[in-house]
């Protein structure tokens, strides 16, 4: 039998494949690369490039292509045939170091928020050599960074890999101030939770809602949700544990460390995490994954959504981001260590993550904000939109301790000072967890719950490295001047605790009382919609701390808040669009013949004997006569509000008629349709229910 270990990384061009198809200069160079971030020498490309083909055209590949990241969220491929034409009418498999480095798709259709208008008409891509190529189907995909000619980044890989640059520049700075001259570089990394549900095809089919937008714009309550909790974490159904298995020798394949899977909250949801890696690998995976998913349920006759609400009133999708820093030595930076000397370089390190949590609440905010995951963040839903950080009780009570001068109890020494010998040696407490949290330390590393789970992860990441790149970098700048290090390192970690601490909340995140604390008296924001938050990304701070440490050019983040929103009017209108067409051709239609029936039922038995009331009839009859009416008023009224964003002066504007007229209205015709629902005989009703679809997969 053959066993995981025999064909896990069977597809891809790795560190075992490299080594034994490169020469051992081309191999060394490339490494030099990879590791430290190096550039690469062109000349090695040559060779690379002829290795890779050889491979890959043996494990049947007969096209390679240039993967990447535009800004749709989803990746883009163009692929191109290896083969060349041979003088003797043959062909030969060609592919030159030139084709790894760079390719011109012509990307003229992807979103550019005007950067190519601007700037010049094409863009390229470049090659990550830092993520490993690997074959999909019949074809060699080479992770590239998709660019302007100008050097605008037209993609999510980009800056991601720049964000990581920063922080690792400047983390190196701190590092050294402690002593560490070895270093030579700092990475983050992310192990991604990717929740999902899984539904028949066939239910699927019969929904243009779910086929249009991925999610359902109608749909009354069922009889059973997810109230007993008995979803979470039961048994696996035959059939989903059949998809699990295959989508895990896929993802095997691809080198993806798929790891964990568990059944969710909600029935039908599910969740996948793999083991951690580095940020834009994980990032690579995460993108892979997603398409994997749905490609295997499409083989077992299933439908993987991975929007953040496919169903009103049951639990949304999410991904959490576990995100952790560690030097290139192995050490992980947000691990409280085994010595007082360790425990104040943690400190640091957990105290720029607090600050930039603090200072850059509103780019995280942003970072994970759509139209989709609108409906969790904000909307009675875990997280909520408001940012803050669950540390534990421990970690509180030595931040408290440093703050207050006070002895902690846990202390070796009574004094609570940050000198070398007398910080209290702690240790990282597991036990306890917070779920509620929107940015939880979860014993060496953070978990960022509020990202949706057909976000990409990279948004999220690009803020956070920047974030505390730039808290990193505040604390280095002084320190480095410091003639005192241990007296200052001291005042400084206790003058961050005092000015950030507001963001710090060990409570239940999802209770209201926490939201208004939270707004009213710590002054937290609370950005309940992509219209509220996206245009935040342009201001003067953000832009100052994102520029300066060159994770975005200034146009490329207005062209990046353009495309958000935009992103997010032509979602919602879509959704509208199909609200509308599903009303006035599915259910005012289906209404009204059953309501056709029963008046007939009425006639008849009226005939008979003009003395039967008929109440059943003619009570549901009036109820869904108004209904039909409501509905078809409220179709009217949502159609006006599109037409009218026609007249918005500007994208931000659009986008909050949409928040503010589009949506609201898109509820209310919703209410009327579902109520109908409760009444329509079921036979009548145009497509499968809630309790039909959330039960499909047996
Ligand atoms: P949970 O209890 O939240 O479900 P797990 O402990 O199973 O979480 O881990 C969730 C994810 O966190 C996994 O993808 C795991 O690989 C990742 N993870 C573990 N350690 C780290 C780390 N140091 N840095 C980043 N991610 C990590
Ligand atoms: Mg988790």
């Amino acid at each position: 039998m053959k066993t995981v270990s025999d064909y896990f990384g069977s597809m891809v061009f790795d560190d075992r494949v490299m080594k034994a198809t490169l020469s051992a200069k081309v191999y060394a160079s490339l490494k030099h690369t990879i590791d430290e971030g190096k550039a690469l020498d062109p000349s090695v490309a040559n060779a690379v490039a002829s290795a890779m083909k050889d491979w890959a055209i043996s494990k049947g590949a007969t096209h390679f292509t240039h993967w990447f990241q535009p800004l749709t969220g989803i990746t883009a491929e163009k692929h191109d045939g290896f083969i060349s034409p041979s003088p003797d009418g043959g062909v030969i498999m060609d592919f030159s170091g030139k084709e790894l480095i760079k390719g011109e798709p012509d990307a003229s259709s992807f979103p550019s928020g005007g950067l190519r208008a601007t700037f010049e008409a094409r863009g390229y891509t470049a090659w990550d050599p830092t993520s490993y190529a690997f074959i999909k189907g019949k074809t060699l995909c080479i992770p590239t960074a998709f660019c302007s000619y100008g050097g605008h980044a037209l993609d999510k890989k980009t800056p991601l890999l720049r964000s990581m640059e920063a922080l690792s520049k400047q983390a190196i700075r701190v590092l050294k101030l402690f002593g560490n001259d070895t270093v030579k570089r700092v990475v983050s990394s992310v192990g991604p939770e990717q929740e999902y549900f899984l539904i028949t095809k066939e239910m699927y089919d019969a929904r243009p809602d779910l086929r249009f937008c991925g999610r359902t714009l109608f749909g009354a309550k069922p009889p059973k949700g997810q109230e007993m909790d008995d979803h979470y974490f039961g048994a696996i159904k035959p059939k989903v544990a059949e998809y699990m298995e295959d989508l895990n020798e896929e993802l095997w394949k691809l080198g993806i460390m798929a790891k964990t899977e568990h059944n969710e909250v909600a029935p039908a949801q599910h969740e996948l995490a793999p083991i951690y890696t580095t940020t834009n690998v994980a990032t690579d995976h995460n993108q892979l994954t997603m398409e994997i998913m749905q490609k295997v349920a499409s083989k077992h006759g299933l439908v993987c959504l991975l929007h953040e609400k496919p169903f009103a009133g049951v639990n949304g999708s999410g991904k959490h981001n576990n995100w952790s820093i560690s030097t290139d030595e192995g050490q992980n930076l947000l691990s409280p260590g085994d010595t007082p000397y360790e425990n104040a370089q943690f400190l640091l390190f957990l105290c720029a993550v607090i600050k930039a949590v603090d200072d850059y609440q509103d780019l995280l905010r942003l970072s994970v904000a759509t139209a989709g995951n609108d409906h969790r963040l904000g909307a009675n839903e875990a997280p909520p939109a408001v940012i803050s950080m669950f540390l534990g009780d421990e970690l509180n009570a030595v931040l408290e301790a440093i703050e207050n001068d006070a002895p902690y109890k846990g202390a070796e020494k009574t004094q609570m000072k940050l000198g070398v010998d007398v910080l209290p040696k702690f240790n990282r407490d597991t036990t306890d967890r917070n779920r509620t949290s929107p940015f939880a330390f979860t014993g060496n590393k953070f978990e960022f719950r509020m990202l949706g789970s057909s976000n990409s992860i990279a948004c999220a990441n690009i803020m956070l490295n920047a974030a505390v790149a730039e808290s990193l970098k505040v604390f280095a700048d002084r320190l480095e001047k410091s003639k005192n290090f241990e007296a200052d390192l001291h005042d400084m970690i206790k003058e961050t605790i005092k000015a950030h601490k507001r963001i710090i909340f060990n409570g239940n995140g999802y209770d209201d009382a926490w939201i208004k604390e939270a707004t009213e008296v710590r002054g937290l924001l609370n950005y309940r919609t992509t219209a509220d938050c996206m245009p935040h990304l342009l201001d003067k701070k953000n832009v100052d701390m994102l520029t300066g440490h060159k994770v975005f050019t200034l146009d490329e983040l207005k062209s990046r808040c353009d495309i958000m929103l935009e992103n997010y009017c032509k979602t919602v209108t879509i959704e509208a669009n199909t609200m509308a067409e599903m009303a006035k051709r599915l259910i005012a239609p289906a209404i009204e013949s059953f309501a056709a029936d029963l008046a007939k039922n009425a006639n008849a038995k009226k005939s008979l004997d003009p003395s039967i009331p008929c109440t059943y009839e003619t009570g549901i009859i009036k109820k869904l006569s108004e209904l039909t009416d409501t509905i078809a008023v409220k179709v009217d009224e949502l159609q006006k509000e599109e037409i009218a964003l026609g007249d918005a002066a500007d994208i931000i504007a659009e986008s909050v008629m949409v928040r503010d007229k589009v949506l609201p209205k898109m509820c209310e015709l919703r209410l009327a349709c579902d109520e109908a629902e409760t009444l329509t005989a079921k036979s009548y009703w145009p497509f499968p229910t809630y309790a039909d679809i959330l039960f499909s997969v047996r």
